[in-house]
């Protein structure tokens, strides 16, 4: 009897993949530490041991073995069964893969890291012609490379696709419409109200130390299992997760205000969450990871805005925060409250309140899509950048360098991740009220610090499916009906409400 009869259908396709994601969790432990522990020196050397893994990767996932076993499997998976789900999600990376040629992946990866260096010193010099050139190389890599991957394919879903599988901009524009239309007007009646938050309450002197010691009692209190994960200091925060069982938060902090920290710390969490909640029986298959990036961030958004920014959620910790802070020990939940609520149209995104943050991804989302349909040149991006932040913000930047050039998606060719960002934001307010819905009001267990009804639920509708459903039909299963961007209107109707009476 050969090897081969005893393994059920799919298995070998299963073993080749479990390989690959081996060296996927090597390559996102290596960025891990290069964005926490390694020393400047280490950056060639690491550049290099990431370039060996990715070309390990890529001969893997374009091997013919593996192929064969794809399509072995995908000749005995059911519609609807596990199989079926996992052969989906392989083939889907493996075309990514197998698809662009390897010139073509050299050149974009050429052109980006180019492209990196040229955003950096356009910015610098607030001169948007340096970065114009590797700008349009890039923008034109990446559209050769979506139609390598789906010749008749729209270009922009294909990229959108990466981040967020069999998501179409279609549908995506139709529903940052239904956002713009109700959004752009709230927040020009908040400036029309003239009215200022006092904002004094979260500033202040707040010691790193303290802060972290603050922020992961919260983390703790949310269900974050710190045997199974931890929390290092980086630049840019970000969550990594090589398996459920190990979970790295990254934070940082400001000393004269605790809201970044906490925030950034509640908001990494929630993804920290997802990957833990992740489902063991799927570690290392095609549908083990996390669904898409805006279920993701509709995770990390839930906790740190729908939890984190709750009155009843500053009840329960406003003893802890005067321990910790006691230069605040007279500070009230009604005064933190507004101040955790502002809307200030202004124009750099990463700074963004709640309110102003998904116009700051509309806009992107339009101009990405203009762009690479071919109705809008490299040229015309200054221009319409500002006349689109004028339209829906009211805002226009005094310079290239608050403009257009404010990001770095797009000198890395990450072009159809920014709808990912308003997407999580819209799937979490929907995906609570459903919650709320099915087991009542959360304030009182919020009150209480008892988050585990909240987290119970998100493990069974969202961590535990892991990738068996394309992201649109888990948010349907889960909240009942298609994204909408109601949810999310009621709610920060509701807030700007409360905190500017309008
Ligand atoms: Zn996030």
């Amino acid at each position: 009897m050969s090897a081969t009869t005893k393994t059920g259908p799919g298995e070998r396709m299963l073993e080749l993949w479990a390989e690959i994601q081996d060296l996927n969790r090597a390559t996102a432990l290596l960025q891990w530490d290069q964005e926490t522990y390694m020393p400047e020196g280490g950056h060639a050397g690491r550049a290099s041991s990431l370039s060996t893994l990715a070309g390990i990767h890529h001969a893997k996932i374009t091997s013919p073995e593996l192929r064969d076993a794809l399509e072995d499997a995908a000749a005995s998976a059911e519609d609807g069964s596990v199989l079926a789900a996992q052969v989906r999600e392989a083939r889907r990376h493996i075309e990514r893969s197998a698809k662009i040629p390897a010139d073509l992946a050299k050149a974009l990866a050429d052109a980006a890291s180019r492209g990196l260096g040229k955003w950096q010193a356009a910015r610098k010099a607030d001169d948007f012609s340096i970065f114009r050139d590797a700008l349009a190389e890039i923008v034109n890599l990446r559209i050769q490379a979506a139609k390598a991957i789906d010749p008749s394919g729209d270009a922009y879903d294909t990229l959108i696709d990466e981040y967020e599988p069999g998501a179409k901009s279609a549908r995506i524009a139709e529903v940052f419409d239904g956002l713009r239309k109700e959004l752009s007007p709230l927040v020009q009646a908040v400036r029309e109200s003239g009215k200022v938050i006092d904002e004094s309450p979260a500033q202040g002197h707040f010691p790193a130390d303290t802060q972290k010691a603050f922020g992961l009692e919260v983390a703790k209190a949310m269900g974050f299992d710190f045997e199974q994960g931890r929390l290092d200091a980086a630049a840019h925060p970000f969550c990594s997760g090589f398996g459920p069982g190990d979970v790295r938060l990254t934070w940082r902090w400001q000393e004269d205000d605790f809201r970044p920290a906490l925030y950034g710390i509640m908001h990494e969490a929630g993804h920290g969450l997802y990957e833990q909640g992740l489902p063991m029986d799927w570690q290392g298959t095609p549908i083990g990871g996390a669904v898409s990036m805006a279920v993701h961030e509709s995770q990390s958004r839930l906790w740190e805005n729908l939890v984190g920014r709750s009155r009843a959620f500053w009840e329960w910790i406003l003893p802890t925060f005067h321990k910790h802070f006691p230069e605040k020990a007279g500070v009230t939940v009604d005064q933190i409250y507004p101040a955790l609520h502002t809307v200030k149209p202004s124009l750099i995104r990463v700074e963004a309140d709640e309110a102003t943050y998904n116009l700051h991804i509309v806009v992107r989302f339009e101009i990405e899509r203009r762009l690479i349909a071919g109705e809008i040149g490299i040229d015309d991006l200054p221009g319409v950048w500002d006349e689109l932040y004028e339209e829906m913000l009211g805002v226009r930047a005094p310079s290239a360098a608050d403009g257009v050039l404010q990001d770095i998606h797009w000198a890395m060719g990450a072009f159809g991740y920014f709808p990912t960002y308003a997407l999580g934001n819209l799937v979490n307010a929907q995906l609570f009220e459903t919650i709320e819905k099915e087991l009542g009001p959360q304030a009182p267990n919020f009150a209480k610090g008892d988050f585990a009804p909240l987290l119970t639920i998100l493990r069974e509708k969202i961590h535990a499916r892991g990738s068996f459903l394309l992201a649109d039909d888990l948010i349907e299963e889960a909240t009942g009906a298609p994204l909408s961007s109601e949810p999310f209107m009621r709610y920060i109707r509701k807030v700007t409400e409360e905190v500017y009476g309008v």
